[in-house]
């Protein structure tokens, strides 16, 4: 039995695991798909302090090196299910069974989808979920983002840098992203706006080439970037942990209702889901899995 199993290695769980390994615990953390999570299909943070302008899969592979350095023990596996049992839980994948006295949470969000007809099929074949990711593929062609927040936006401007025409459509005519990414969006001449619109429809043979809006438009493009928000990773993975809005209920002291099960990061309730706020929670969740453990 590990003493912690940590569920993600995005920036909460890596924080969490190096907390805990440094306090001499048997650490595991389980991922399903890479080190780093969200963070490293972005292009470049600026505001984390003491790391100006470093790319996001740097950020990533230098906080997952760092853990692995210290002796967090990292398996790719995806979690499936959470059962709490005597003195502690069960920690299941499709073709595991792991346990641990104390279990941290950390597993993140996932891209909202558009929830058209077929929105599937064209995934990888137009559709996308990550300029950064994809964008190299659109090279001197016409795009789409769609979306108002700043994750649209940063999308946008940095397509706007390696595509013909971008354009932003958005199903209000004011953003929610912050006003100086707004600002220096309206200063490329290569980004379109358009306002008001929802998109209905997606049309193409084997890869996209136009989307319908509800507002009238067609737009001719080979790509689409969809940056609607995203949907937390916690449904139905722990039978009895309290959710609100789909994300897991905790306040700052990254408490869940069921003792000795602790969060971290931007699945659960919080104001404000940042790098920096994500790294918190992996400190706090990790001292009081820690603490658990002793009892
Ligand atoms: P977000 O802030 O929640 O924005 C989502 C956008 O998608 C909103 O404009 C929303 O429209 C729109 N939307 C939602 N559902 C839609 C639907 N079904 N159809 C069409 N449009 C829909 O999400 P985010 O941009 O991914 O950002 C998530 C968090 O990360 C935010 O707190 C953000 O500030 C933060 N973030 C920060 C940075 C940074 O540089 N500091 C970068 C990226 C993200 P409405 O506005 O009409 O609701």
């Amino acid at each position: 039995m590990h003493d912690i199993i940590v569920v993600g290695a995005g920036p909460a769980g890596l924080t969490a695991a190096i907390y805990a390994v440094r306090a001499n615990k048997k650490v595991l953390v389980l991922e399903a798909l890479a080190c780093g999570g969200q963070i490293i299909n972005t292009s470049h943070i600026d505001n984390y302090p003491v790391a100006p302008h470093i790319t996001g899969a740097d950020f990533g592979k230098t906080l997952q090196k760092q853990a692995e350095d210290l002796g967090v023990e990292i398996e790719y596996d995806e979690v499936t299910h959470i059962t709490p049992i005597e003195g502690g839980f069960k920690v299941e994948s499709e073709d595991e069974e792991y346990s641990a006295k104390s279990v941290i949470l950390a597993t993140g969000t996932s891209p909202r989808k558009l929830g058209l007809e077929n929105e599937d099929s064209f995934i990888g074949k137009g559709i996308s979920y990550c300029a950064t990711c994809d964008g190299g593929f659109y090279k001197g062609k016409t795009v789409a983002v769609n979306g108002g927040g700043n994750s649209a936006l940063h999308e946008a401007l940095y397509l706007s840098g390696i595509c013909d025409k971008v354009y932003l459509i958005h199903r209000r005519d004011e953003f929610r992203a912050d006003a100086a990414l707004v600002d220096k969006v309206k200063t490329k001449d290569n980004i379109e706006l358009v306002l008001n619109a929802n998109i209905t429809k997606l049309n193409g043979e084997k890869h996209l080439e136009s989307i319908e809006t509800d507002n009238g438009h067609t737009l001719n493009v080979s790509g689409l970037f969809v940056a609607i928000g995203r949907i937390p990773n916690a449904a139905g993975l722990v039978d009895g942990l309290e959710l609100t809005d789909d994300y897991v209920a905790s306040g700052e002291d990254c408490k869940t209702n069921i003792p000795g099960l602790f969060v971290a990061g931007d699945v659960r309730t919080k104001e404000l889901r940042q790098l920096v706020t994500a790294t918190s929670d992996g400190a706090i969740a990790a001292t009081a899995a820690i603490d658990f453990t002793h009892e």
